[in-house]
């Protein structure tokens, strides 16, 4: 067992509904075993100005129910930089930090992973993105809310759509990652799915659109990932436009599936990995991130997630298209 002393949580990249009951979990346990905890305001960002703040059990008192994140996150390029990380290490070191907890995406899990190649500072990674795209973990912190905020709205749209026999495109995030789109569009009921990873044609929508009507279905819900273009959703109704002259009516949700109050099941599995963490440096581990494979939480190093993409099942998405045939 390693005599630590401070340790240092932040939360960086995108945020994500569940973030704050992992925050809450790393705190608490960690005054729990007398070992101080700082919080970095900011992402990478706070460790450059020097934004720490000493938390205390009340520090995170109220927030277990709350979107977003009370140590705020951020974008921060210049961590990029091999000289920006080392004047980083400085400051930490200086700070009497003795190991790191970071809450974010793969982006995070990148710069986290060269601070301890380069500087040797133990880390812990916990995997927070509504994008659920990280390699070697069934489920990232956030997921679940916004999955469930986006069906939520879907629902709504499909209330209009009836009642106006209309087809309706609708955008939900995930620039790379199609998890978002596929679980929405499952639970959802919609027609058709455009995700990056598994391409459909527009004429293979339209194919299944014009079936449904032979059938006597009135309306249609197409969901669609953002892939590398937000707004691409545009595009598709004008695609679909030009090809048949059905005039698609185009939603994009947006930042409203980043907000919220998370899941039961987020704060649940944001909670067990926040205690998680600060066990696993407790116990002298470095550069690992937690996962949940099966039910249970996963230990790995972090540089495994990020050799590959993560792929969601191909099957789902023909689940989906034959449901709603
Ligand atoms: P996420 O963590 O949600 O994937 P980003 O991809 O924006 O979000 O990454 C968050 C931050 O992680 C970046 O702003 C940057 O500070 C850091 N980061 C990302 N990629 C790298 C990299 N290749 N080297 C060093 N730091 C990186």
């Amino acid at each position: 067992m390693s005599k630590l002393k401070n340790i240092a949580v932040f939360t960086s990249g995108g945020d994500a509904p569940g973030m704050n009951a992992a925050v809450r979990a790393v705190v608490r346990t960690g005054l729990f075993q007398n070992i101080a905890i700082t919080g970095v305001i900011g992402g990478f960002e706070g460790f450059i100005n020097n934004y720490f703040e000493s938390m205390q059990l009340g520090s995170v008192a109220n927030i277990i129910q709350r979107g977003g994140t009370i140590l705020k996150t951020g974008r921060c390029p210049e961590f990029k930089k091999a000289e920006v990380r080392a004047k980083v290490a400085e400051n930490i070191r200086n700070q009497g930090i003795d190991g790191l907890i970071c809450i974010g995406g793969d982006g995070s899990f990148t710069g986290s992973s060269l601070l301890f190649e380069e500087q040797g500072i133990p880390i812990i990674g916990i995997p927070g993105t509504i994008d659920n795209d990280i390699h070697g973990t069934d489920y990232t912190i956030g997921f679940d809310t916004a999955v469930n905020t986006a069906v939520e709205a879907v629902d709504r749209i499909r209330d209009t759509a009836a009642s106006h026999d209309r087809l309706f495109i609708v955008e939900v995030m995930g620039r790379n990652s199609g998890f978002l789109a596929l679980e929405v569009g499952l639970a959802a009921g919609a027609e058709e799915v455009f995700i990056p990873e598994f391409p459909v044609t527009v004429d293979q929508a339209l194919e299944k659109i014009n079936r449904g009507i032979k059938r006597g279905k009135h309306s249609s819900i197409i969901i669609t990932a953002e892939g590398q273009k937000p707004g691409r959703a545009y595009d598709l109704a004008e695609n679909i436009r030009k090809k048949s002259g059905f005039e698609a009516k185009v939603c994009i949700l947006g930042h409203i599936q980043r907000g919220g109050k998370p899941t039961a099941q987020d704060r649940n599995i944001a909670s067990q990995m926040g205690a998680a963490a600060v066990n696993a440096l407790v116990e002298g581990k470095k550069d690992l991130f937690i996962g949940v494979e099966n039910n249970k939480l996963t230990f790995k190093p972090m540089t495994e997630s990020l050799q590959q993409q993560r792929k969601p099942d191909k099957n789902l998405l023909k689940l989906i298209q034959i449901l709603s045939c």
